[in-house]
Protein backbone atom coordinates (compact mmCIF):
# COMPACT_ATOMS: atom_id res chain seq x y z
CA UNK A 1 0.00 0.00 0.00
CA UNK A 2 1.27 3.58 -0.65
CA UNK A 3 2.01 5.87 2.48
CA UNK A 4 -0.10 8.65 2.90
CA UNK A 5 0.98 12.10 1.35
CA UNK A 6 -2.08 13.96 3.23
CA UNK A 7 -4.12 13.43 6.32
CA UNK A 8 -6.46 10.05 5.29
CA UNK A 9 -8.78 7.87 7.07
CA UNK A 10 -8.46 4.29 5.03
CA UNK A 11 -11.48 1.70 5.76
CA UNK A 12 -10.43 -1.49 5.34
CA UNK A 13 -13.52 -3.19 3.91
CA UNK A 14 -11.52 -6.85 4.01
CA UNK A 15 -11.26 -6.18 8.05
CA UNK A 16 -15.30 -5.27 8.34
CA UNK A 17 -16.05 -8.48 6.69
CA UNK A 18 -13.59 -10.23 9.13
CA UNK A 19 -15.03 -8.69 12.02
CA UNK A 20 -18.86 -9.31 10.72
CA UNK A 21 -18.13 -12.88 10.54
CA UNK A 22 -15.85 -13.13 13.76
CA UNK A 23 -19.34 -11.85 15.57
CA UNK A 24 -21.73 -13.89 13.44
CA UNK A 25 -19.67 -16.89 14.70
CA UNK A 26 -20.57 -16.26 18.06
CA UNK A 27 -24.21 -16.48 17.82
CA UNK A 28 -26.40 -19.28 17.39
CA UNK A 29 -28.30 -20.08 13.70
CA UNK A 30 -30.79 -18.18 12.90
CA UNK A 31 -30.27 -14.79 15.27
CA UNK A 32 -30.26 -11.68 13.29
CA UNK A 33 -27.75 -9.43 13.29
CA UNK A 34 -27.96 -5.74 13.16
CA UNK A 35 -25.41 -3.36 12.03
CA UNK A 36 -25.21 -0.15 14.44
CA UNK A 37 -24.12 2.82 11.33
CA UNK A 38 -24.43 6.11 13.23
CA UNK A 39 -22.09 8.28 13.71
CA UNK A 40 -20.98 8.38 10.15
CA UNK A 41 -20.50 4.20 10.67
CA UNK A 42 -18.77 5.08 13.84
CA UNK A 43 -16.23 8.21 12.47
CA UNK A 44 -15.88 5.92 9.27
CA UNK A 45 -18.20 6.31 6.62
CA UNK A 46 -21.96 5.08 6.99
CA UNK A 47 -22.62 4.86 3.14
CA UNK A 48 -19.50 2.62 2.67
CA UNK A 49 -19.57 0.48 5.44
CA UNK A 50 -23.79 0.30 4.56
CA UNK A 51 -23.17 -0.98 1.30
CA UNK A 52 -20.62 -3.49 2.09
CA UNK A 53 -22.69 -5.18 4.89
CA UNK A 54 -25.57 -5.10 2.37
CA UNK A 55 -23.38 -7.19 0.05
CA UNK A 56 -22.55 -9.46 2.57
CA UNK A 57 -25.38 -10.75 4.16
CA UNK A 58 -26.90 -7.90 7.11
CA UNK A 59 -30.16 -8.00 8.49
CA UNK A 60 -30.46 -4.43 9.55
CA UNK A 61 -28.81 -1.33 10.19
CA UNK A 62 -29.72 1.35 13.36
CA UNK A 63 -28.93 5.06 13.24
CA UNK A 64 -29.09 7.15 15.94
CA UNK A 65 -31.12 9.94 13.93
CA UNK A 66 -33.14 10.29 11.00
CA UNK A 67 -31.28 12.67 8.81
CA UNK A 68 -28.75 9.30 9.32
CA UNK A 69 -31.16 7.11 7.93
CA UNK A 70 -32.15 9.97 5.26
CA UNK A 71 -28.42 9.99 3.77
CA UNK A 72 -28.76 5.54 3.87
CA UNK A 73 -31.60 5.75 1.42
CA UNK A 74 -30.54 8.34 -0.83
CA UNK A 75 -27.46 6.29 -1.30
CA UNK A 76 -29.75 3.49 -2.39
CA UNK A 77 -29.35 1.33 1.08
CA UNK A 78 -32.51 -1.09 0.76
CA UNK A 79 -32.47 -2.87 4.29
CA UNK A 80 -34.38 -2.26 6.78
CA UNK A 81 -33.05 0.74 8.99
CA UNK A 82 -34.27 1.51 12.54
CA UNK A 83 -33.73 4.64 14.15
CA UNK A 84 -32.77 4.17 17.71
CA UNK A 85 -33.62 7.88 19.08
CA UNK A 86 -36.00 9.86 16.95
CA UNK A 87 -37.82 13.23 17.55
CA UNK A 88 -41.20 13.79 16.83
CA UNK A 89 -39.83 16.43 14.42
CA UNK A 90 -38.56 13.79 12.34
CA UNK A 91 -41.62 11.37 11.85
CA UNK A 92 -42.92 12.56 8.77
CA UNK A 93 -39.22 12.17 6.92
CA UNK A 94 -39.25 8.91 8.60
CA UNK A 95 -42.03 7.79 6.69
CA UNK A 96 -41.55 9.25 3.84
CA UNK A 97 -37.78 7.42 3.58
CA UNK A 98 -39.62 4.48 4.91
CA UNK A 99 -37.37 4.01 8.22
CA UNK A 100 -38.49 2.77 11.39
CA UNK A 101 -38.47 4.40 14.53
CA UNK A 102 -37.92 3.23 18.26
CA UNK A 103 -40.79 4.28 20.11
CA UNK A 104 -39.27 5.17 23.66
CA UNK A 105 -42.40 6.96 25.59
CA UNK A 106 -45.95 7.41 25.30
CA UNK A 107 -45.51 10.70 24.18
CA UNK A 108 -43.29 9.34 20.73
CA UNK A 109 -46.00 6.23 20.84
CA UNK A 110 -48.86 8.86 20.59
CA UNK A 111 -47.36 11.30 18.38
CA UNK A 112 -46.38 8.68 15.40
CA UNK A 113 -49.39 7.14 15.46
CA UNK A 114 -50.86 10.63 15.08
CA UNK A 115 -48.53 10.67 12.06
CA UNK A 116 -48.86 7.96 10.68
CA UNK A 117 -52.77 7.96 10.89
CA UNK A 118 -52.67 11.99 8.87
CA UNK A 119 -50.44 9.84 6.10
CA UNK A 120 -52.87 6.77 5.95
CA UNK A 121 -50.58 4.14 6.71
CA UNK A 122 -51.44 0.76 7.96
CA UNK A 123 -49.38 -1.68 9.36
CA UNK A 124 -46.19 0.74 9.33
CA UNK A 125 -43.01 -0.86 10.93
CA UNK A 126 -42.20 0.31 14.53
CA UNK A 127 -39.64 -0.74 17.51
CA UNK A 128 -40.58 -0.67 21.29
CA UNK A 129 -37.80 0.25 23.57
CA UNK A 130 -37.65 -0.34 27.36
CA UNK A 131 -35.45 0.73 30.12
CA UNK A 132 -34.22 -2.44 31.93
CA UNK A 133 -31.92 -0.12 33.91
CA UNK A 134 -29.91 2.01 31.73
CA UNK A 135 -32.46 4.76 32.89
CA UNK A 136 -31.76 6.68 29.39
CA UNK A 137 -34.37 6.23 27.23
CA UNK A 138 -37.42 3.70 27.10
CA UNK A 139 -40.64 3.05 28.75
CA UNK A 140 -40.82 1.31 31.98
CA UNK A 141 -42.13 -2.48 32.88
CA UNK A 142 -45.28 -0.32 34.12
CA UNK A 143 -45.90 1.25 30.85
CA UNK A 144 -47.01 -2.40 29.19
CA UNK A 145 -50.97 -1.61 29.65
CA UNK A 146 -50.67 1.73 28.50
CA UNK A 147 -48.86 0.50 25.29
CA UNK A 148 -51.07 -2.23 24.72
CA UNK A 149 -54.18 0.32 25.03
CA UNK A 150 -52.73 2.86 22.43
CA UNK A 151 -51.92 0.10 19.95
CA UNK A 152 -55.48 -1.55 20.28
CA UNK A 153 -57.19 1.04 18.93
CA UNK A 154 -54.86 1.66 16.09
CA UNK A 155 -54.16 -0.09 12.94
CA UNK A 156 -51.41 2.14 11.58
CA UNK A 157 -48.43 0.22 13.45
CA UNK A 158 -46.83 -3.04 13.21
CA UNK A 159 -44.66 -4.01 16.07
CA UNK A 160 -41.64 -5.33 14.30
CA UNK A 161 -39.33 -5.58 17.61
CA UNK A 162 -38.92 -5.06 21.20
CA UNK A 163 -35.76 -3.79 22.33
CA UNK A 164 -33.65 -2.91 25.53
CA UNK A 165 -29.99 -1.98 25.69
CA UNK A 166 -27.33 -3.00 28.52
CA UNK A 167 -25.95 -0.79 30.72
CA UNK A 168 -22.55 -2.25 31.56
CA UNK A 169 -22.17 -5.06 29.64
CA UNK A 170 -18.41 -5.20 29.22
CA UNK A 171 -17.75 -4.44 33.04
CA UNK A 172 -17.82 -7.98 34.31
CA UNK A 173 -17.73 -6.67 37.91
CA UNK A 174 -21.28 -5.67 37.01
CA UNK A 175 -22.77 -9.24 35.90
CA UNK A 176 -25.08 -9.43 38.72
CA UNK A 177 -26.82 -6.23 37.95
CA UNK A 178 -26.19 -7.34 33.94
CA UNK A 179 -28.12 -10.52 34.18
CA UNK A 180 -30.81 -8.26 36.22
CA UNK A 181 -31.53 -6.13 33.22
CA UNK A 182 -31.64 -9.39 30.49
CA UNK A 183 -34.35 -10.62 32.96
CA UNK A 184 -36.33 -7.84 33.26
CA UNK A 185 -36.41 -7.21 29.63
CA UNK A 186 -37.68 -10.89 29.04
CA UNK A 187 -40.25 -10.77 31.73
CA UNK A 188 -41.43 -7.02 30.15
CA UNK A 189 -41.18 -8.32 26.58
CA UNK A 190 -42.98 -11.66 27.28
CA UNK A 191 -45.94 -9.13 29.10
CA UNK A 192 -46.33 -7.36 26.02
CA UNK A 193 -46.49 -9.98 23.84
CA UNK A 194 -49.31 -11.27 25.73
CA UNK A 195 -51.46 -8.82 25.13
CA UNK A 196 -49.86 -8.28 21.38
CA UNK A 197 -51.02 -11.34 19.91
CA UNK A 198 -47.97 -11.80 18.09
CA UNK A 199 -44.39 -12.42 18.31
CA UNK A 200 -41.69 -9.67 17.60
CA UNK A 201 -38.20 -9.94 17.33
CA UNK A 202 -36.58 -9.38 20.79
CA UNK A 203 -32.82 -7.60 21.14
CA UNK A 204 -30.59 -6.03 23.85
CA UNK A 205 -27.38 -7.47 23.18
CA UNK A 206 -24.60 -4.74 21.71
CA UNK A 207 -20.90 -5.51 21.04
CA UNK A 208 -20.14 -6.19 24.63
CA UNK A 209 -23.30 -8.19 24.97
CA UNK A 210 -22.80 -10.57 22.03
CA UNK A 211 -19.11 -11.31 23.17
CA UNK A 212 -20.16 -11.31 26.96
CA UNK A 213 -24.06 -12.48 27.53
CA UNK A 214 -25.20 -15.62 24.90
CA UNK A 215 -28.01 -15.22 27.08
CA UNK A 216 -28.97 -11.76 26.23
CA UNK A 217 -28.37 -12.70 22.15
CA UNK A 218 -32.21 -13.18 21.73
CA UNK A 219 -33.57 -13.12 18.10
CA UNK A 220 -31.35 -10.41 16.78
CA UNK A 221 -28.41 -8.38 18.59
CA UNK A 222 -26.93 -4.90 17.79
CA UNK A 223 -23.61 -4.54 17.09
CA UNK A 224 -21.52 -1.27 16.67
CA UNK A 225 -17.97 -1.33 17.85
CA UNK A 226 -17.03 -4.67 17.07
CA UNK A 227 -18.15 -4.18 13.50
CA UNK A 228 -15.20 -1.40 13.62
CA UNK A 229 -12.58 -3.75 14.85
CA UNK A 230 -12.60 -3.15 18.71
CA UNK A 231 -14.20 -5.37 21.46
CA UNK A 232 -13.55 -3.61 24.63
CA UNK A 233 -11.06 -5.60 26.00
CA UNK A 234 -7.84 -7.04 25.11
CA UNK A 235 -8.86 -10.69 24.53
CA UNK A 236 -11.58 -9.61 22.03
CA UNK A 237 -9.13 -6.53 20.05
CA UNK A 238 -6.87 -9.64 19.58
CA UNK A 239 -9.47 -11.12 17.56
CA UNK A 240 -11.09 -8.02 15.58
CA UNK A 241 -9.62 -6.11 13.43
CA UNK A 242 -9.43 -2.26 13.14
CA UNK A 243 -11.23 -1.05 9.87
CA UNK A 244 -10.22 2.74 9.86
CA UNK A 245 -6.55 3.96 9.88
CA UNK A 246 -5.62 7.57 10.74
CA UNK A 247 -2.74 8.61 8.79
CA UNK A 248 -0.83 11.69 8.20
CA UNK A 249 2.46 12.90 6.79
CA UNK A 250 5.35 15.50 8.63
CA UNK A 251 4.93 18.81 7.04
CA UNK A 252 8.06 20.55 8.27
CA UNK A 253 11.15 19.56 10.87
CA UNK A 254 12.22 22.16 13.85
CA UNK A 255 15.00 22.18 16.16
CA UNK A 256 14.46 23.83 19.31
CA UNK A 257 17.35 25.40 21.75
CA UNK A 258 17.03 24.73 25.21
CA UNK A 259 14.49 27.79 26.21
CA UNK A 260 12.69 27.88 23.24
CA UNK A 261 9.23 27.26 23.25
CA UNK A 262 7.14 25.81 20.56
CA UNK A 263 3.09 26.55 19.97
CA UNK A 264 0.46 28.34 21.48
CA UNK A 265 0.44 29.93 24.78
CA UNK A 266 4.14 28.35 24.32
CA UNK A 267 2.71 25.32 26.27
CA UNK A 268 6.08 23.17 25.91
CA UNK A 269 9.47 24.76 26.78
CA UNK A 270 12.55 23.06 25.78
CA UNK A 271 14.69 22.07 28.75
CA UNK A 272 17.08 20.06 26.10
CA UNK A 273 17.85 20.06 22.49
CA UNK A 274 14.29 18.79 20.90
CA UNK A 275 13.97 17.85 17.32
CA UNK A 276 9.84 18.68 16.53
CA UNK A 277 7.91 17.42 14.16
CA UNK A 278 4.90 18.81 12.28
CA UNK A 279 1.55 17.30 11.38
CA UNK A 280 -1.28 18.74 9.93
CA UNK A 281 -3.61 17.31 11.33
CA UNK A 282 -6.01 19.07 14.43
CA UNK A 283 -8.72 19.85 16.42
CA UNK A 284 -10.59 20.79 13.44
CA UNK A 285 -9.92 17.00 12.18
CA UNK A 286 -11.56 15.43 15.34
CA UNK A 287 -7.88 15.40 17.70
CA UNK A 288 -9.19 16.95 20.86
CA UNK A 289 -6.97 18.91 22.98
CA UNK A 290 -6.66 15.71 25.82
CA UNK A 291 -4.23 14.59 23.48
CA UNK A 292 -1.73 17.71 23.58
CA UNK A 293 1.16 17.97 26.45
CA UNK A 294 2.44 14.35 26.10
CA UNK A 295 -0.96 13.15 26.44
CA UNK A 296 -1.29 11.52 23.25
CA UNK A 297 1.10 9.92 20.74
CA UNK A 298 1.23 9.35 16.67
CA UNK A 299 4.04 6.67 15.37
CA UNK A 300 6.62 7.56 13.03
CA UNK A 301 8.75 4.80 11.63
CA UNK A 302 7.40 2.47 13.68
CA UNK A 303 8.37 4.85 17.19
CA UNK A 304 6.04 6.47 19.89
CA UNK A 305 6.42 10.45 18.89
CA UNK A 306 4.48 12.51 21.85
CA UNK A 307 2.06 15.65 20.76
CA UNK A 308 4.24 18.42 22.53
CA UNK A 309 2.33 21.72 23.68
CA UNK A 310 -1.28 22.12 22.80
CA UNK A 311 -2.80 21.07 20.06
CA UNK A 312 -4.10 23.53 17.63
CA UNK A 313 -6.70 23.90 15.15
CA UNK A 314 -5.18 22.50 12.29
CA UNK A 315 -1.80 20.96 12.96
CA UNK A 316 0.05 18.86 16.31
CA UNK A 317 3.71 19.40 16.83
CA UNK A 318 5.17 15.86 17.94
CA UNK A 319 8.31 15.01 19.49
CA UNK A 320 10.91 13.28 16.97
CA UNK A 321 14.39 13.83 18.88
CA UNK A 322 15.14 10.18 19.14
CA UNK A 323 13.29 9.15 15.53
CA UNK A 324 15.22 8.80 12.76
CA UNK A 325 12.59 10.92 10.04
CA UNK A 326 12.07 13.55 7.61
CA UNK A 327 9.70 15.89 5.71
CA UNK A 328 7.14 13.85 3.63
CA UNK A 329 7.31 10.66 6.05
CA UNK A 330 4.39 9.10 6.67
CA UNK A 331 2.45 9.42 10.07
CA UNK A 332 0.42 7.26 12.03
CA UNK A 333 -2.36 8.34 14.46
CA UNK A 334 -3.86 5.07 14.58
CA UNK A 335 -4.25 1.60 12.67
CA UNK A 336 -4.39 -2.01 13.02
CA UNK A 337 -1.67 -2.21 15.27
CA UNK A 338 -1.14 1.33 17.44
CA UNK A 339 -4.78 1.25 17.43
CA UNK A 340 -7.43 3.71 18.79
CA UNK A 341 -8.18 1.96 21.79
CA UNK A 342 -4.32 2.32 22.91
CA UNK A 343 -4.65 5.76 21.72
CA UNK A 344 -7.44 6.82 23.49
CA UNK A 345 -6.74 5.22 26.80
CA UNK A 346 -3.36 6.67 27.56
CA UNK A 347 -5.22 10.13 27.33
CA UNK A 348 -8.33 9.25 29.32
CA UNK A 349 -10.89 8.36 26.84
CA UNK A 350 -12.43 5.39 24.53
CA UNK A 351 -11.97 4.17 21.24
CA UNK A 352 -15.61 5.14 20.29
CA UNK A 353 -15.01 8.64 21.19
CA UNK A 354 -11.38 8.78 18.77
CA UNK A 355 -13.45 6.71 16.30
CA UNK A 356 -16.39 9.46 16.13
CA UNK A 357 -14.69 12.61 16.50
CA UNK A 358 -12.86 12.14 12.69
CA UNK A 359 -14.16 15.43 11.26
CA UNK A 360 -15.69 15.19 7.45
CA UNK A 361 -12.56 17.09 6.55
CA UNK A 362 -10.35 14.22 6.38
CA UNK A 363 -10.53 12.38 3.24
CA UNK A 364 -11.55 8.86 3.19
CA UNK A 365 -10.13 6.08 1.15
CA UNK A 366 -11.31 2.64 0.53
CA UNK A 367 -9.52 -0.03 0.81
CA UNK A 368 -11.45 -3.02 -0.67
CA UNK A 369 -9.10 -6.02 -1.65
CA UNK A 370 -11.99 -8.88 -0.96
C1 LIG B 1 -24.79 2.67 19.82
C2 LIG B 1 -25.73 1.59 20.24
C3 LIG B 1 -25.42 0.23 20.04
C4 LIG B 1 -24.05 -0.23 19.57
O1 LIG B 1 -23.22 -0.43 20.69
P1 LIG B 1 -21.73 -0.98 20.54
O2 LIG B 1 -21.20 -1.01 21.93
O3 LIG B 1 -21.01 -0.02 19.68
O4 LIG B 1 -21.84 -2.33 19.93
C5 LIG B 1 -26.40 -0.71 20.30
N1 LIG B 1 -27.62 -0.34 20.75
C6 LIG B 1 -27.93 0.95 21.03
C7 LIG B 1 -29.27 1.29 21.57
C8 LIG B 1 -26.99 1.96 20.79
O5 LIG B 1 -27.30 3.24 21.07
Amino acid sequence: MSKAKETILEINLAHLTHNFNYLKSKLQPGVKILSVVKASGYGSDATVIAKHLEKIGVDYFAVAYASEGIVLREAGIKTPILVLHPQPVSFQNIIEYRLEPSLYSSRTLRKFIATLTSNNQKDYPVHIKFNSGLNRIGFDEIDVDHITDQLSKTDTVHVVSLLSHLAASEDHTEREFTIEQINTFKKTAESLIRTLGYAPILHQSNTSGILNYPEAHFDMVRTGIGLYGYGNEAKYDAQLRPVASLKSVISQIHSLEPGESLGYNRAFIASSFTKTATIPIGHADGISRQYGNKNGFVIINHKRAYILGNVCMDMIMVDVTDIDCNEGDEVIIFDAKSNAAKVAERSGTISYELLTAISPRVKRLVIDDN
